[in-house]
């Protein structure tokens, strides 16, 4: 079979591997060798997470996590603050709304990062919010956030820090027990190797706490359900068999590897990528970039579009701009599976994209 460049942030390429390992005949869910399966996983995820607490393991795509992450800690009226830089900040705020929760947004330009000092003035001015959501990349715009240090400043507070790590868990550095990071959520299809269709959460004591007191209507997601099997290996549900099958063997290729080299490697493919573009003569979109995912602006007069479309006909798939970027951007990943080699391919196919319309690169 001809390969075809899946570069988009989610889902992208998985390794062969793991396609074999989904591929076996389907197995029961009670049993010891199925639970043997999931000891493993589970230990492998508080190693990607980099934390003691249970990584609790869900049946959705992202944002059913992200979703479980609000209904398992607030309550109806309470505040939150939203750290609000693209579409998925976009989708915090949205979840809060629609279970009632006040949602204080904290506006940044699209392509930045949040100041800090700012999450802790917000903080001051609505000294009731429970909790700050923010995401580690935000996909729509190819940019990281610095989490350590938002986290010293909501450390300080009673409030606790919900961070979506869903694009950058593995490609960005991340550190959920030292930095003091409260709820962290992963999905399966982006550095994990995987197709979509499990997320994660990982809960520190504090939000433990919160979660203790939370009124919000929850059932399938309840945390407490998950957490009280996650020692037994086991899920309150049937969980999705194949994907955790897959999730175990991605887990033991990227821990073998050592989760830091596997972060490294995103580092140096996310720095080929940026440097061969500015060589190219384009711009970055992102003021803060990401090593999961690379936001290339589309020159001024050429059509983003025809440029995602040209590439897909070329066997390159890329992902264009959300919102008002789009047309305006173009984002290629270069997580997980993705290596150096797929970039460079790609790389060639965009030249000969940019060419057609006539722009010299
Ligand atoms: C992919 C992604 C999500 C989850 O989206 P789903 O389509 O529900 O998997 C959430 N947040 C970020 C930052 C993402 O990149």
């Amino acid at each position: 079979m001809k390969k075809h460049y899946l570069l988009t942030p989610g889902p992208a390429l998985i390794p062969e591997e793991v396609t074999d390992a989904m591929a076996k005949p389907i197995i029961h869910h009670r049993t010891q060798g199925y639970r043997d399966i999931v000891k493993t996983a589970n230990e492998n995820l508080k190693k990607i997470f980099k934390t003691e607490n249970n990584v609790l393991t869900f049946t959705s795509s992202g944002t059913g996590a992200m979703e479980a992450s609000i209904a398992n800690t607030l309550s109806a009226g309470d505040t939150a603050i939203i750290v609000r830089g693209g579409k998925f900040g976009e989708r915090f705020a949205e979840i809060c709304e629609s279970y009632g929760v006040t949602a204080v947004p904290l506006d940044i330009e699209w392509g930045t990062a949040p100041d800090p000092a700012k999450v802790g003035r917000a903080l001051e001015e609505n000294p009731t919010a429970k909790a700050v959501f923010m995401q580690l990349c935000e996909t729509s715009t190819a940019t990281v956030y610095d989490i350590k240090a938002v986290a010293e400043v909501v450390g300080k507070t009673n409030a606790i820090l919900v961070v979506d790590a869903i694009s950058g868990l593995g490609a960005d550095e991340f550190e959920m027990d030292k930095w003091n990071v409260d709820i962290a959520i992963g999905g399966s299809q982006k550095a994990f190797m995987l197709p979509p269709g499990l997320s994660f959460c990982a809960v520190s004591k504090k939000a433990w706490d919160l979660i203790k007191k939370s009124t919000l209507p929850k059932y399938y997601y309840d945390f407490n359900k998950y957490e009280k099997l996650a020692g037994k290996s086991d899920s309150p549900w049937t969980p999705a068999i194949t994907l955790v099958i897959g999730l175990a063997k991605a887990l033991s290729m990227i821990t073998e590897k050592g989760v830091d080299n596997f972060i490294k490697s995103h580092v140096s493919d996310a720095e080929f990528l940026r440097g061969s573009v500015k060589k190219l003569g384009l711009e970055l979109f992102s003021k803060s970039p990401s090593n999961a995912v690379t936001a290339i602006k589309v020159p001024e007069g050429l059509d983003g579009a025809k440029l995602t479309s040209s590439l897909k006909t070329k066997g390159v798939t890329v992902a264009g701009g959300q919102a008002h970027l789009k047309g305006k951007i173009i984002r290629i990943a270069h997580m997980g599976a993705i290596t150096q080699k797929d970039l460079e391919f790609a790389l060639g196919k965009l030249k000969e994209a940019l060419k057609e319309q006539n722009l010299k690169v």
